[in-house]
């Protein structure tokens, strides 16, 4: 194609091929290997050292605590692709009970951490787990259905302080009636003569909320409103 020239050329580019990603933009596999962004492989080798993060958990099934030790891997360092991705997990007890499954989850969750791509799956998965001799509250009245589900928090936990899960924050608004319904849901009990809670988070008699498992539902004018996740059902 011709083009005219009418006005004074106050500087040039030589083109692109089109093939190049654009800045800033992750593309296909192809892409990624032209560039020198290095994504999370199983052909990584693993650094001499890594940063971990070791999670203790209490759980009313042992006397011992059970301590997961998840260490980290930065990739593409001070570059705009940084990224923090889970290495490999290690859990560690004193109780022996569960020893050799315990193992080979660890072994298995690590592999996946190494695998690359999205991970986050593998939250849902062990929190899915329901132990037969039925679950139990954590303070705070949690509802952990299993020692699996409660690893699975943990593994949560980590990748949301890591940034590769997004905490899903309660917009001020909601907060707000969840707050107002509180006040109004004790001023009503003490009026009633009800003890006061005291140190639990949430109002004594509260119900397990569906959505987020906890204990934190109260009925107020018909209406099942959760103070923790803020779900609502109305009858
Ligand atoms: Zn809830």
């Amino acid at each position: 194609m011709t083009q005219k020239i009418s006005q004074n050329i106050t500087g040039y580019e030589v083109v692109k091929k089109e093939t190049e990603s654009a800045e800033g933009i992750v593309g296909s596999a192809d892409e990624l290997k032209k560039s020198n962004i290095i994504q999370m492989h199983e052909s990584l080798a693993r650094p001499d050292m890594l940063l971990g993060s070791t999670y203790k958990i209490k759980t009313p099934l042992s006397d011992h605590s059970l301590y997961i030790t998840i260490n980290d891997l930065l990739l593409n360092e001070g570059t705009d692709h940084e990224q923090r991705r889970p290495f490999e997990v290690f859990i560690n007890s004193k109780n022996m009970d569960h020893f050799q499954w315990i193992v080979a989850l660890t072994r298995i969750m690590s592999a996946v951490f190494r695998k690359g791509g999205d991970i986050t799956f593998l939250v849902e998965e062990l929190r899915s787990v329901f132990d037969p001799s039925g679950g139990y509250f954590k303070k705070g009245g949690r509802f952990m259905p299993s020692l699996v589900a409660e690893i699975g928090d943990v593994v949560e936990s980590h990748l949301k302080m890591i940034g590769l899960i997004k905490t899903e924050e309660i917009s001020e608004h909601k907060q707000k009636i969840m707050d107002e319904k509180r006040a109004q849901f004790e001023a009503n009990k003490k009026a009633s003569g009800a003890e006061e809670s005291g140190s639990s988070t949430f109002p004594e008699g509260s119900k397990l909320c569906g959505k987020c498992s906890t204990k934190a539902m109260i009925k107020m004018d018909g209406c099942l409103t959760c103070l923790n996740c803020g779900d609502s059902k109305c009858s």
